[in-house]
């Protein structure tokens, strides 16, 4: 049997057709009508008004700190408990990082931002929140806080793409989201990303910078530098396809999450759902009642070639952001110490999913 990935690029059928299109009209790239009907499914879905495609999630969120002429020393607060793609454009804008905590949403903790906010000597002028495995961040109060302090509000929502707040898409609801379709979101080109904005005119500047800051003239005319990010028609073509089951593939994801709460809920706690919320359960996630249990489990599934990992290990502990400043109480440092992310395909049979939880219990 192939080895079971955490999630692994699960195709609806219709890609290779789009692809082919795209080679028949020789619109291989750079643009062409493919990326644009990628968009506009990302636009109906996520009822986003603005959405521009580009060739990552972490060149998104490299656009949105420069369309937000965010740069130079400026402090920019973060969610901890991430991947560090999510905080990766604070460095290349020389700015300098705040990390803060989770709390029991492991998401950013409201409470941990507004005393960041406080503490900072210089005013923060944008905030990255990570919609962690694809469950939803308490906006209802981020939103406040930032609105009352002038903080931009940057949503990493890489793997979140098919999760709400309150009936809004997640991504949808800063300044700016971005979305992941790298090889293991729950929906992939290979690789890419996008940029979505309320607003026209930060979308029309990611666009600018996406595709090297090109004047409109017949020359090559430049005013400002940019950057190469945008994404190829081939990719845009998967993606076109690829959005035809995204909700098929959170449906399933979310089932997957059931089988395993169902079969192993007395042995930790699962990540939750806040309220008004609905997450994609992109991975389901798991806290073992005690630390280290889940080396001892991710060990087990390797050995029959089941693939594990444990939670992302917050920036703050990360030795490349050493001595950066952070507003923590330890709960994601404890997560990390005993979470495991469970193999979460959405094409995983029921048989496969229940196999995967007899190992863990078992492990243990
Ligand atoms: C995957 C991921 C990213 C980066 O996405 P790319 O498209 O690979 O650049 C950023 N943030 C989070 C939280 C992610 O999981």
């Amino acid at each position: 049997m192939a080895r079971v990935f955490l999630s692994a690029p699960y195709m609806g059928g219709n890609e290779q057709k789009y692809i082919k299109e795209v080679f028949d009209s020789n619109y291989i790239a750079p643009l062409g009508e493919f990326v644009d009907r990628f968009e506009n499914s990302i636009k109906d879905y996520t009822k986003s008004p603005n959405a521009v495609a580009l060739s990552s999630a972490t060149a998104g969120l490299h656009l949105a700190l420069r369309v937000l002429k965010i740069g130079d020393g400026d402090a920019v607060l973060a969610s901890s408990f991430t991947f560090a793609a999510s905080v990766n454009p604070i460095m290349y804008e020389r700015c300098e990082p705040i990390f803060i905590d989770c709390d029991e949403s492991w998401n950013l903790s409201p409470k941990l931002l507004k005393e960041a906010i406080a503490k900072s000597p210089k005013k923060p002028k944008a905030l990255i929140i990570t919609h962690l495995y694809g469950q939803a961040a308490k906006m209802d109060e981020i939103v406040e806080i930032c609105a009352e302090n002038n903080i931009a509000i940057i949503e990493d929502a890489a793997e979140a793409l098919g999760g709400f707040y309150k009936g809004k898409a997640l991504g949808s609801i800063g300044d700016i989201g971005v979305y992941s379709f790298n090889g293991n979101k729950i929906i992939t080109t290979g690789g890419g990303g996008m940029l979505v904005s309320h607003d026209k005119n930060i979308a029309n500047k990611a666009r600018y910078y996406s595709t090297q800051a090109r004047e409109p003239l017949l020359h090559y005319e430049h005013l400002d530098y940019g950057y190469n990010y945008r994404l190829s028609n081939v990719l845009g073509a998967i993606g076109v396809g690829q959005m035809e089951v995204l909700q098929d593939r959170v449906e399933r994801k979310r089932q997957i999450f059931d089988i395993y709460s169902n079969l192993l809920g007395d042995l930790g706690e699962f990540m939750p759902e806040i309220p008004n919320s609905r997450g994609n359960r992109w991975l389901t996630t798991l806290l073992f009642k005690e630390k280290n249990k889940h080396l001892k489990v991710i060990e087990a599934l390797n050995k029959h070639d089941i693939e594990s990992r444990p939670l992302w290990k917050p920036m703050h502990l990360q030795p490349v952001f050493k001595g950066a400043k952070c507003v923590v109480d330890g709960t994601s440092e404890d997560y990390f110490s005993r979470g495991i992310c469970l193999p979460s395909g959405a094409d995983m049979s029921d048989e496969l999913v229940e196999k995967v939880a007899n190992i863990v219990r078992s492990a243990l």
